[in-house]
């Protein structure tokens, strides 16, 4: 039975703008939709990463620093809370870093993860290259 009571309320974007998923990250991740700045690439790959969308990580990082597999913490729950983004600096037309907070359950035990990425612009896309941890 369908529960006529339940209003259809669409989900939010994991990346915490406030926008639903659809109108946000899943442009990305579900329509190929390309980010046109790093910090919308940035919230669109911690948004893959809290719905375990390797393929989309994998494509969004630069062939220079991917890794051939990714390391999931595996066996651990690993639940994602919500991402802050304190700065988004674009100090080249094709460099940009991007420094965020990111809020996460290991374990049952919290954590937030401070870092600062840095992101290049190539053949008309922008692509993560790595980050530094604060
Ligand atoms: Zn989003």
């Amino acid at each position: 039975m369908i529960d006529r009571n339940k209003a259809h309320t669409p989900s939010q974007c994991p990346c915490g703008t406030g926008l639903t998923y659809t109108a946000c990250c899943g442009r990305y991740l579900e329509q190929a939709e390309i980010p046109d700045h790093a910090e919308a690439l940035m919230r669109s790959r911690y948004t893959a990463y809290t719905l375990d969308r390797d393929d989309y990580l994998l494509a969004t990082w630069h062939h220079s620093t991917r890794p051939a597999v990714l390391n999931h913490i595996s066996g651990t729950p690993h639940k994602w809370l919500g991402l802050t983004v304190k700065r988004h600096e674009q100090p080249a037309p094709d460099r940009a870093i991007v420094e965020f907070f990111a809020r996460s359950k290991v374990g049952g035990r919290a954590h937030r993860l401070h870092e600062i990425s840095r992101f290049v612009h190539e053949n008309g896309r922008w692509f993560y290259i790595d980050g530094d941890m604060i």
